[in-house]
Order: structure tokens, then C-alpha cells, then sequence
């Protein structure tokens, strides 16, 4: 569908080539190839300007949980624009929509995490984590508990703090990133680096990495470790099972604090409302984002158990957004709340889309451009390789074999991302199971042409 009164795709194209840049894009490329422009979406499917309809594997930047073209979010964002578009949180004043939407998130999130944040993003929540532990650690007489344990090849946002946190070397490669006090530890990425070792091995060997860390710089200089539950960005690279509990070992016995980064696993990606409970860990602290509002509206968090909550409060957290709790961010993240709540969306995924995902994206280890197939509730991964039985990667270039499936997805109107040689997917939680069955065709067909290429 192109939109009456738009201007053609070339144009389109020009102008932002020539004036929009792109995140994690080399920009001046966009003058030789221009940017595809999204003009539409409904439920899983994206239309661009030249009319072309997309499955859209990635749910966006994997948040638009709910599918596309709700337009009860729509509504709540337009009531809550004539009723209050803004104030602020700040100097002890609030308004219902961010009330309300901590509420809300207090009886989702398990245990005694009780306590909301807002940020307008995911980096900015992390952002908020780094200073609200050292804080934390401050007020209760440890202010030597300052460094914070992370790991190569998570992601956790893109600020100064987020990008530290995160373990992303083409990141740390620019501006100056870490940033003081932000160490790393090694990924539980089993097929990629696993060796001749069983996962089980694997994953509780990567597990007390964390251990080390903790005896070689002293407990009581470690203020926390963050993890996401799945690693998302770095290549949807699900643990071993023997990796969580090892790790909930280790934060319990030397008493750190534990955050959750559940900005991509978050509401109902895993089939549960949160990736920890999927894995049964106990986070401290839980960054939300995306899934928070389905992408509708800028908005993320931090939810923060008790004892955190009320050390911070004894003084005053010299910290905070313009747009912490936006009143139409936080209205349309309760809307959004409902519908995957009212509509049982996260049990159907449990019971029925994740079981179905599992089966037809397992069905493509047949290939024989693929190493594993694997999937946790609605992400998913392929790894490329040239060789199957030994788990080889492909020689130069890390990256060109994944870009090339990548536009051979794009061609098949299918949204699927790559990281380095891995494939990756997170559609919309509602995505129907035939829906599912043309995406694996698709990738199918994909993973075809990527072999005849490399012949
Ligand atoms: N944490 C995780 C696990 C993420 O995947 C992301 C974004 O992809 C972020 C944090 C950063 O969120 P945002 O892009 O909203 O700042």
C-alpha cells in the first residue's frame, strides 16, 4: 500500500539519506542503497512504500509484542494527550497513569519486587541500575562495593552506562566505552564455544567464571551482576540449564545483587511474564523496556525489590527523567497490560505458539547451511556454518555469510535479523501457528538461496 500524498520511495529515500542518521548504520552507505521505508503494519505483517508485505520475524527491535494496529493502544494514548500530556514525577507529584502502571507492574513482577522506576528506554533504565546499586551499596556502609559484573557479547543499551554494561567489543571500540567499575565475564554460549565439553559442563563452568571474578576482586568491592535472562542482541544464545541455578548460587553465597535485564524477555517473551521466572532466578533488581508498552510508546524501568527500594529511600536519589513515567507512555503501557493479561496471550504462547515455534524452526537443523535450530518461548536462532559436525564458523569476514541470508530474507518478505553467522527471530507473541509455517517457508527458502550463493 503506498499512502496517497506520499512522496515516491526515491525521494523518500534521498531525503533521508541525505539528512536522517541511522543508528548502528554506516550512513553515507544509505546513498547507494536507500533505507526501506515502513509505511504500515497490521497484526505480524509490515507494508513498505513500494507496497511490498513483510512477516515481520523481529516484532520491530522484538517489542511489539501484541502485534501491530491495536488500536485500543491508539485511544488510551489520545485520551490520556487531552486529559494530562504530561507532568512530571519529580518533587513528591504524580499522576495516575504512572501510579497506577507501578501498581500494575508491582502484581506481575514476582517475589517482592514491588518498586517502579521509569526511564523512557531500556539504556536509560540500566543507566539508572548502575547508580541506584552503587547508591544502594553506599547507604548501607559498603560504598567499596562499586564494580558491577557483566558479560562479553550481552547487551544492555547504548548510553555511556548501558554500553559499558553491555559486552559488545564494536561498541567498546568507540567513545571511550567502559566506563570505570564494569567488568566482564565470559558468555554460557554452549554451541559457539563450548568445545568438546557437554552444555551441562559448559554452562556451570560459565557460571563460575562469575565466582572468580567475585574472589579475584573481592566481594566487598562487587556491587551486582546483571544478565538478560536469554542474551538477545548478542544472538539469541539460550543457556545450558545448569547455567541459572549456578549463578543464583553464586549471588546468594557472596550476597550481590542480581539484575535481571528482561527488556527483551519481558512480558511474555519466554511464556511467562518475566524470563526469570522461566529460569526460576530471584533478581534484586529487573530492567523492563519494549514489551513494556509493545513498542507503541517510549517507555522503560527498573522494578526493585523491597530491601533495595527502601535503603534507596532513606535519602534523596538524585536521579531521575523528564519523561520518567510519562503519563501517555505509562496510559498506553497499561492498555498494552491488559490486552496480553485479558487476552491470555502469555499462557497461549506457554501452551501452544512456543511449542509449535519450537517444532518448525527445529525442523530446519536438517539444512545443511545449519549447525543448531533452537528456540526459548518466541526467539529464536539458526547458526550458519560450513560444516555441521564440527561447529565450524566461516573463515573471514565474520558477519558476510549472516548479511547475505539476511537480504535473501528481506527478498522473501520476511524480517529476519543476523548476528555475525547467526539468525535470528522474535515475532509478535500473537503470530498465528500458519503464520509461523510460511515464516519457517520462508527462512527455508532463504537458507537455500544463501547455499546456492556460496557455491
Ligand atoms: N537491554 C536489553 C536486553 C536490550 O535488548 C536492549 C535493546 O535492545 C536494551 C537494554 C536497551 O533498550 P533501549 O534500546 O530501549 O534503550
Amino acid at each position: 500500500m503506498t499512502l496517497r500524498n506520499t512522496p515516491p520511495t526515491a525521494e523518500l529515500q534521498a531525503l533521508d539519506a541525505a539528512h536522517h542518521m541511522h543508528p548502528f548504520t554506516a550512513n553515507t552507505a544509505l546513498g547507494k542503497k536507500g533505507a526501506r521505508i515502513i509505511t504500515h503494519a497490521e497484526g505480524v505483517r509490515l507494508t513498505d512504500s513500494d507496497g511490498a508485505e513483510l512477516i515481520d520475524g523481529m516484532a520491530g527491535l522484538w517489542c511489539v509484542n501484541i502485534g501491530y494496529g491495536r488500536h485500543e493502544l491508539a485511544e488510551a494514548a489520545a485520551r490520556q494527550m487531552r486529559e494530562l500530556p504530561y507532568y512530571n514525577t519529580f518533587f513528591q507529584t504524580t499522576h495516575v497513569p504512572a501510579l497506577q502502571l507501578a501498581a500494575k507492574l508491582a502484581e506481575l513482577a514476582p517475589g517482592d519486587l514491588n518498586h517502579v522506576f521509569f526511564a523512557g528506554s531500556g539504556s536509560e533504565a540500566n543507566d539508572t541500575n548502575i547508580r541506584m546499586v552503587r547508591q544502594y551499596w553506599a547507604l548501607k556502609g559498603q560504598p567499596e562495593r562499586r564494580t558491577i559484573i557483566a558479560r562479553h557479547n550481552g547487551y544492555h543499551g547504548s548510553t555511556m552506562g548501558g554500553g559499558s554494561l553491555g559486552g559488545m567489543a564494536g561498541m567498546h571500540a568507540q567513545g571511550g566505552l567502559p566506563i570505570p567499575g564494569i567488568v566482564h565475564i565470559d558468555q554460557p554460549y554452549w554451541y559457539g564455544e563450548g568445545g568438546d565439553m557437554t552444555p551441562a559442563d559448559f554452562g556451570l563452568a560459565r557460571a563460575r567464571q562469575l565466582e572468580e571474578k567475585i574472589i579475584e576482586l573481592g566481594a566487598e568491592n562487587v556491587a551486582a551482576f546483571i544478565a538478560e535472562p536469554v542474551q538477545g542482541a548478542g544472538g539469541v544464545i539460550i543457556p545450558p540449564e545448569t547455567y541459572w541455578p549456578e549463578i543464583q548460587r553464586i549471588v546468594d553465597k557472596y550476597g550481590i545483587l542480581l539484575i535481571a535485564d528482561e527488556v527483551i524477555t519481558g512480558f511474555g517473551r519466554t511464556g511467562y511474564w518475566f524470563g526469570s521466572q522461566s529460569y526460576g532466578i530471584r533478581p534484586h533488581i529487573m530492567t523492563i523496556a519494549k514489551g513494556l508498552s509493545s513498542g507503541y510508546q517510549p517507555i522503560g524501568g527498573s522494578i526493585i525489590c523491597d530491601e533495595v527500594a527502601q535503603t534507596i529511600g532513606q535519602d534523596e536519589f538524585n536521579h531521575g527523567y523528564t519523561y520518567s513515567g510519562h503519563p501517555v507512555a505509562a496510559a498506553v503501557a497499561l492498555e498494552n497490560l491488559r490486552i496480553l493479561q485479558e487476552e491470555d496471550i502469555i499462557d497461549r504462547v506457554r501452551t501452544h505458539t512456543a511449542p509449535h515455534l519450537a517444532q518448525a524452526w527445529g525442523s530446519l537443523a536438517d539444512h545443511p547451511l545449519v549447525g543448531e535450530a533452537v528456540s526459548r518461548g518466541m526467539m529464536a536462532s539458526l547458526a550458519l556454518t560450513p560444516d555441521k559436525a564440527s561447529r565450524a564458523r566461516f573463515a573471514a569476514d565474520a558477519g558476510t555469510v549472516g548479511y547475505i541470508c539476511r537480504e535473501y530474507s528481506f527478498g522473501n518478505n520476511l524480517v529476519m535479523r543476523h548476528v555475525g553467522d547467526r539468525m535470528i527471530i522474535a515475532p509478535p507473541l500473537v503470530i498465528s501457528a500458519a503464520d509461523i509455517d510460511e515464516l519457517v517457508i520462508r527462512a527455508r527458502k532463504t537458507l537455500d538461496q544463501t547455499l546456492d550463493h556460496l557455491h
